[in-house]
Parts: C-alpha cells; sequence; structure tokens
C-alpha cells in the first residue's frame, strides 16, 4: 500500500527527465534543420506517439490515484470495525466473569446453609428462588453472547470482503505499473530510433557538403581554364576590332556624305521620270485617238455584220452522250467540231460527213453560264424596248429544256435571264422605273391555255389591240410582277403545278408542246417622261422529231400532226419574213400568231438548235441542222427602235464599248 505513492512520485521523476531530454533534442534538431524531409516526418510522426503515450500516463496516474484514495477509505473502516469488535469482546469477557463470579457465591452460600439445616431450608429456599433468577440472567447473558458472536461473525465477514477488494485494487495498480513501463520502454525506443536518424541525418548533411564542395573545385577550374581561353581570344581580337574600328569610321564619313549624294541622284532620277511620264502620255494620247478611231470603226462593221447578218442568230447546242443512249455502236458519237472555228459542225450520217455552218455551236462540254454569256446582250436589249425571241429546238431528248430551264442547281436561260433583267433594271433605277411581269403559257394541239391561270384547262383567244397599234394580246393571261429570284422560282413551280395537273404522263405531255415563258419589260424615264416596252419570248418548243413515220394512231397521230404544223408554220413565217413577202402567214398557227410582234419588225430571234450527238439520233440531228441553217440565212428586216433613243445602248453597243474605266476620256 505505501510503495505506490512512491512508485508514483519515481514515474514522474522519470518523466521529467524524458521531456528535458526531449527538449534538448528538439533544440538541437532547431540549429541543425534536417534537409531530408522524411526524417522530419518520422520525427513528427514520433513525437505524436510521445505525446500520445504521456497521454495514456496521465490518464493511467489519475486512475492510480483514485484507486489510492478508496484503499485509504477502505482501510479507515476496517481499523474502526476492529475496534469495535475488541470493545465487544472486552464487555463478554467481563460479563462472563461476573456471572461465574455471581454463580461461585451462590454455591458456596448454599453449601454454608447446607450445614445449618432448619435455617438453611428456608434460606435454601430462597436461594432456590434466587437460583432461578440466576438461571434466567444467565439465559438471558447467554443469548446476548449468541448476537455478539453473530455481530462478530458479520464484522469478520465485512473485513474479508474489504480484503478482497484491497487485493483487487492492489493487482490493478500492479498491471497500471506494468503498462506505465511498457510506455517507458517504448519511449526508451522512440528516443533511441530518434537519435539514430539524427546521426543518419547528420551523416548525410556532411556528405553533401562535402560532394558540393567537390564539385564546386571541378567548377573552379573549368571557369579558370575558360578565363585563360577568353584572354587568348581577346588578344587575338584585338587587331580585328582595330579594322573594324577603321571601317567603322570610313563608313560613318560615308553616311555623312550620303544625303548630299541622295539629293543629287534623286533630282537627276525626278528628271528623268518626268521626262519619261511626259513621253508615255503623249504616247497614251495619240493611242486613245487611234483608239477612239477604232471603236468608231468597229461599230460601223459591227452594224454592217448585222444588217448584213439580219435579225436571227442560229446557235447549235450538242449535249454530251448519255446513260440513256445505251451502249455500242448506236451510242457511239456522230457529231465532231472544228478546233479552228467554233461555228462550224460536222455530222457522220449514213458513211458520210455533212458539214453546217451555224453562227455558234456549243460542243457536249459547254456550260450552262457558257451558253448564258452568248445570250445575255439579247436579254437586256429587251430593257431597251426590243421584242426578242428564244427558241430551244429539236428532237426529244435532245437538250431543250436542260437549255430553257435547266436544273436547280444549274438553271438554264429562263432563270438566268429574269436574273439579269433584274440587275440591269436595278442599274437603271436612277433615272428609270421598271416593272417587269411574267406569263406561263402552253400550246398543245393548237389550243392556247394559261398555266397561272385559275382555270389552266380554258382555251385562251388571240387578239388584235383595240387601239388600232396592230399589236396582239391574249385576254385573261395571266400577269406576275416579279421582283426576285424567289418570285421566279414561285412562278416556275405554280406554272409546273398546273402543267402536271392537266396531264397523266407530264414527260410525253411537254415533249408534245410548246411552253412559253413570256416576260414583258416596262420602262419610263422618269426625266423625259418616254415610255418603252420590250418582251422577251422564252419558248421550249414540242419535239421535233417525224412521229407520222412510225405509223401513229389516235390522239399521237393528231399530236404529231399538230406539231409538224405549228413547227412547219414557223418555217413558213420565218421564209416569208426573209423572202420579203407582202404577206406573211402568221395566222397558220396559234405559236406564230401569238409571237407575231415579236418575230417581225425590228424583232430580235435566237434559234437554239438541240442535237444529239448519238449515232443513232443522226438523221434526225440531220433534219435539225438542216432547219437551222434555212432560219439562219432569213433576213428580218432593218432594225429600228421602237422607242426614240437619243443613245443606242443596245446589245449592239453592249458588244463594242471598251470596259468602264480601261481607258478614260
Ligand atoms: P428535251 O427537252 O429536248 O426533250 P431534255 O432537256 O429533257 O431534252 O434532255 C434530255 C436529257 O439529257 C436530260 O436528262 C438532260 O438532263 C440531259 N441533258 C441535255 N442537255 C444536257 C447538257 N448540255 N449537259 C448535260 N445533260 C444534258
Ligand atoms: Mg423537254
Amino acid at each position: 500500500m505505501g510503495s505506490s505513492p512512491w512508485r508514483n512520485e519515481r514515474l514522474r521523476q522519470e518523466m521529467k527527465a524524458c521531456e528535458g531530454e526531449l527538449r534538448a533534442l528538439r533544440q538541437q534538431q532547431q540549429q541543425a534543420p534536417c534537409l531530408a524531409c522524411e526524417h522530419v516526418q518520422e520525427n513528427g510522426r514520433l513525437q505524436e506517439r510521445l505525446a500520445q503515450l504521456q497521454r495514456e500516463v496521465e490518464e493511467a496516474r489519475a486512475k492510480l490515484s483514485e484507486l489510492d484514495l478508496e484503499v485509504q477509505q477502505k482501510t479507515n473502516r476496517l481499523a474502526e470495525v476492529e475496534l469495535r469488535l475488541k470493545d465487544s469482546l472486552a464487555e463478554k469477557a467481563e460479563e462472563e466473569e461476573r456471572l461465574s463470579r455471581r454463580l461461585r457465591d451462590s454455591q458456596e452460600t448454599i453449601a454454608s446453609l447446607k450445614s445449618q439445616p432448619q435455617q438453611i431450608k428456608y434460606i435454601i429456599k430462597t436461594v432456590e428462588v434466587e437460583s432461578s433468577k440466576a438461571k434466567q440472567a444467565l439465559c438471558e447473558s447467554q443469548s446476548r453472547n449468541q448476537y455478539l458472536q453473530e455481530q462478530v461473525g458479520m464484522q469478520r465477514q465485512v473485513l474479508k470482503e474489504m480484503e478482497q477488494q484491497l487485493q483487487s485494487s492492489q493487482k490493478t495498480a500492479a498491471q497500471l505499473r506494468a503498462q506505465i513501463m511498457m510506455y517507458e520502454a517504448e519511449l526508451e525506443r522512440a528516443h533511441g530510433q530518434m537519435l539514430e536518424e539524427m546521426q543518419a541525418m547528420e551523416d548525410e548533411k556532411n556528405r553533401a557538403i562535402e560532394e558540393a564542395f567537390s564539385r564546386a573545385q571541378v567548377e573552379m577550374k573549368a571557369v579558370h581554364e575558360n578565363l585563360a581561353g577568353v584572354r587568348t581570344n581577346l588578344l587575338t581580337l584585338q587587331p580585328a576590332l582595330r579594322t573594324l574600328t577603321n571601317d567603322y569610321n570610313s563608313l560613318k564619313r560615308q553616311v555623312r556624305d550620303f544625303p548630299l549624294l541622295l539629293q543629287e541622284t534623286l533630282r537627276s532620277a525626278r528628271l528623268e521620270i518626268g521626262q519619261a511620264i511626259e513621253e508615255v502620255n503623249s504616247t497614251n494620247r495619240e493611242l486613245l485617238r487611234k483608239y477612239r478611231r477604232e471603236l468608231q470603226l468597229r461599230k460601223k462593221c459591227h452594224n454592217e455584220l448585222v444588217r448584213l447578218k439580219g435579225n436571227i442568230r442560229v446557235f447549235g447546242r450538242v449535249r454530251p452522250i448519255t446513260k440513256e443512249d445505251g451502249e455500242g455502236a448506236e451510242a457511239t458519237n456522230a457529231v465532231t467540231f472544228d478546233p479552228d472555228d467554233d461555228a462550224v459542225l460536222h455530222l457522220m450520217h449514213k458513211g458520210k460527213q455533212v458539214s453546217f455552218e451555224l453562227d455558234k455551236v456549243f460542243p457536249p462540254q459547254a456550260t450552262q453560264e457558257d451558253v448564258f454569256q452568248e445570250v445575255q446582250a439579247l436579254v437586256t436589249s429587251c430593257i431597251d424596248g426590243y421584242n426578242v425571241c428564244i427558241f430551244a429546238y429539236g428532237q426529244t431528248g435532245a437538250g431543250k429544256t436542260y437549255t430553257m430551264e435547266g436544273t436547280s442547281a444549274n438553271p438554264g436561260i429562263n432563270q438566268r435571264a429574269l436574273q439579269l433583267l433584274f440587275a440591269e433594271v436595278r442599274g437603271k433605277a436612277a433615272d428609270w422605273d421598271y416593272g417587269i411581269t411574267v406569263s406561263v403559257a402552253e400550246i398543245y394541239n393548237e389550243a392556247l391555255r394559261d398555266l397561272l391561270g385559275k382555270e389552266p384547262q380554258e382555251k385562251l383567244e388571240i387578239k388584235l389591240c383595240p387601239d388600232g397599234s396592230g399589236q396582239l394580246y391574249v385576254p385573261g393571261l395571266t400577269e406576275f410582277r416579279v421582283q426576285s429570284v424567289e418570285d421566279i422560282n414561285k412562278v416556275f413551280e405554280f406554272g409546273h403545278v398546273n402543267r402536271a395537273t392537266e396531264c397523266t404522263n407530264l414527260n410525253e405531255h411537254s415533249s408534245r408542246s410548246h411552253a412559253l415563258l413570256i416576260v414583258t419589260v416596262r420602262g419610263l424615264d422618269r426625266s423625259t417622261g418616254l415610255r418603252t416596252t420590250g418582251k422577251l419570248n422564252l419558248v421550249d418548243l414540242a419535239g421535233s422529231e417525224r412521229v407520222g413515220r412510225s405509223g401513229a394512231e389516235g390522239s399521237r397521230l393528231r399530236e404529231a400532226q399538230y406539231i409538224n404544223k405549228s413547227l412547219s408554220a414557223l418555217g413558213d413565217v420565218i421564209y416569208a419574213l426573209r423572202s420579203r413577202q407582202g404577206h406573211v402567214p402568221f395566222r397558220n398557227s396559234k405559236l406564230t400568231y401569238l409571237l407575231q410582234d415579236s418575230l417581225s419588225g425590228d424583232s430580235k430571234t435566237l434559234m437554239m438548235v438541240q442535237v444529239s450527238p448519238a449515232e443513232k439520233n443522226s438523221s434526225e440531228t440531220l433534219c435539225s441542222l438542216k432547219f437551222a441553217e434555212r432560219v439562219r440565212s432569213v433576213e428580218l428586216g432593218p432594225v429600228s427602235r421602237k422607242a426614240e433613243l437619243a443613245s443606242w445602248p443596245s446589245q449592239e453597243q453592249l458588244e463594242v464599248t471598251a470596259p468602264p474605266g480601261a481607258l478614260p476620256g
């Protein structure tokens, strides 16, 4: 019991010593900080462990002092109980003593009385009485004695329990002591480890210093060597520097003199340039004069050419061979071109070569742009009040619709013409008000139908204008005002839909009817009040193939007859115009009658003859090219303006005028 506080005291002292050592170690470490941080980490970990151990020791200590207190209290109580037990035992012994003494006295009295019989009998009686009293007292004493013995037994029990408790407390204390010893051992080990690590760190530090030192020595040596090299270099550089300085000085002198020299040179150069410019100017003036003369000559020549050629142009366009032409001998190419003359083409027909000369021939590789390039002057002339007809002529499948309508990705003349008109009209908007309207019509079996009308199946009549001008008009023919490409597309789409709903097979139907796009351009010159009207008729003719021969019947035969009639009427009209006959049979077909005012007078006509290059089509190709040649030689009469204009901004002028800004003046 008494050894516990002493042990605690010893533990405390040891702990203090340990803490002292620890502090010293920390100081050491601060003075020589560790470079390798894994040691610092290890150190931290150890310190943490140490702190934890200290905390545990502290807790054990508190528990130990609690147990000490409890043992003290129990010892005090035990002493008390022992004291009380002693008192009880003494009391009991005293009582026994007293009772035995009284018993002895009573027996002596009885014996003395027995010797004195009379008196004694009385006394015996008394004694007997007294003896029963004594017996009672004895009995009481015995029961009390019993109680006290029980009490003593109980106290002994308590004592035993307390001793057991004391033993268990001592056991716990011993365990705690063992634990503390264990902790101390661990502390010792941690301390040892820390010392070892610090030693290792110290070694490493020394090693690093040594290495750095040796490296520095090597570098130093290298620097010394370099220095020696630089010194020798410096010695060799000095003469070079001297020559450089000389050069520099001479350059400086030159630079000082340079502005003067430059001024001198500039002055003479300016003089020379001025003279040269003067020479060029005079040459230019001379050239300009010559150019103007040439222009006038060219214009005169062009006008003469137009007069000679007439107002009818005939172009040929040969489409490429397509999949539909099939393969083999029939699909071979029967058409060839002259590399030096773009107006000539040759056709192989039945083993013989036949040559044709047109105004221009477009080979299969010609693009839609190429074709339109040749057509655009004609298109713009209707802004100036001319009537223009562009026909696509040829057998079915030769490319008429491709040339006129084209595809949505690669449009033909129709859409390009309208786009060009929009652009031209926009360019003249400063002085002119223009309105562009379109009508879409079809002639099928000699019946004229309005494809933009509400009732496309209705047949329309062609009438003379009641104003006595001799002009024709079609009452009820719908005219749409168009201002943009979107408008045109809408109109074309509407026309297609109407055409398609009117027939069972659009392809067949369209090859047997003439499709007309009539563009009217009306202009008003705001300053003079002059009005012009030009009409552009774009006609995709019915297929020119001779059907009658193949023995067609019924409606097919009727269609073929109508087509033959209208195409030959077109030929007759042109023939009559060419031969300047008094009577021109415009009325022989709906087509010629409708286009009467666009074919006669100062109108301009373009016949685009479409042909297939395939061998199997060669006889149709021959027919088409013969038609073309015949039409080409027709003269429509002198060109004149419908409206009197001071200038002549027509096709001819477009062709002869130099591009703006090419040559001023
Ligand atoms: P047509 O209207 O004379 O009956 P199409 O214009 O319908 O003939 O042409 C027949 C086929 O040949 C079409 O498939 C068309 O796309 C094609 N075609 C015609 N001309 C050309 C061309 N110059 N380039 C490419 N394909 C063409
Ligand atoms: Mg067609």
